[in-house]
This record gives structure tokens, sequence and C-alpha cells, in this order.
């Protein structure tokens, strides 16, 4: 997924059952998150490995992250910003499968499992993915996100 992770925080944190900063912020950085390893994707490694490799976009390492940290969040009150916080992620992962490959079976095997293989149909491989059709889910994320923003403002 290119452009549509924030948007679909967005979404996730509209959803969200308390409609609070603090949900919201949660979701927009969950949503996020993950794509941080970009920085060390191209300043560190040069782009030698897909960034899905890295820690930030293995499920795994979120699920216990989860387990560790829902407990003493809702200790202290933060359940539903935890919630969104790791719904947000497991989404980013979620979203990122359709044609980027995600590691869902780490760490037993570092396959990057993607729902649908983008042909490499044109000089850049950003290129190829605007113009293959899964971007059209992209589209469709920002739309929602949009009509959802708009719809809050005109009710406001
Ligand atoms: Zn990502």
């Amino acid at each position: 997924m290119l452009t549509a992770h924030l948007p679909s925080g967005y979404v996730l944190g509209r959803l969200m059952p308390r409609r609070v900063a603090a949900v919201m912020g949660a979701a927009l950085v969950g949503a996020m998150l993950p794509d941080l390893d970009m920085i060390w994707f191209h300043f560190v490694d040069a782009g030698k490995w897909h960034h899905h490799v890295y820690w930030p976009h293995l499920p795994w390492v979120w699920a216990v992250a989860a387990l560790v940290a829902l407990p003493l969040l809702a200790w202290r009150g933060l359940l539903v910003p935890g919630l969104a916080f790791f719904a947000a992620i497991f989404l980013h992962l979620a979203l990122d499968t359709i044609a980027g490959g995600i590691a869902w079976a780490a760490p037993f095997d570092t396959t990057l499992y993607a729902l649908v293989t983008v042909p490499a149909r044109y000089s850049h491989w950003v290129i190829s993915f605007l113009l293959h059709w899964t971007f059209l889910l992209e589209v469709a994320i920002w739309i929602w996100a949009a009509a959802l923003f708009l719809g809050r403002r005109r009710a406001a």
C-alpha cells in the first residue's frame, strides 16, 4: 500500500467505540508506524532487502507487544486507545498483504505472503503500482476517509 495507511487509520479511529482524541491519535500513529522502517531501509541498508522483512512489519512482533502492553494499558485505563493502536498496526499489515507481502508465518517461515502480485510493467515500480487495479482500493479508502471527515465537519 502506497498512500492509504493514514486515511485507513482515520477510518479505524472513527469506527472505534470511544471517539476521543487519544483513540484517534493511537489509530493514526499505529496505521503509519510500521513504515518508519523505510528510514532504515533507505539510509542504513540502502535498499538491500524488502523493508517488509524488518521487525516493524512482522506480525509476530506486534502480537507479542500487544500481549504485553494491552494488560498494562487496561490497568492504566487506556485499553481502548491501546486496542486502536494495535488494531491499526494489524490493519497496516493486512493492507500491505494485498500487494506488498507480509511474513505472516514468521519467525517460523519468512516468506512474504501477498494476495496479488503487481507485475513490473513500467520503468519505475511506483508507476506499476499506481496503474494496477489494486490502487483503486487505496482510492476507495481515501474516499471513505474523506466522506467520514467531511460528514463530521458538516455535523459539527
Ligand atoms: Zn507498510
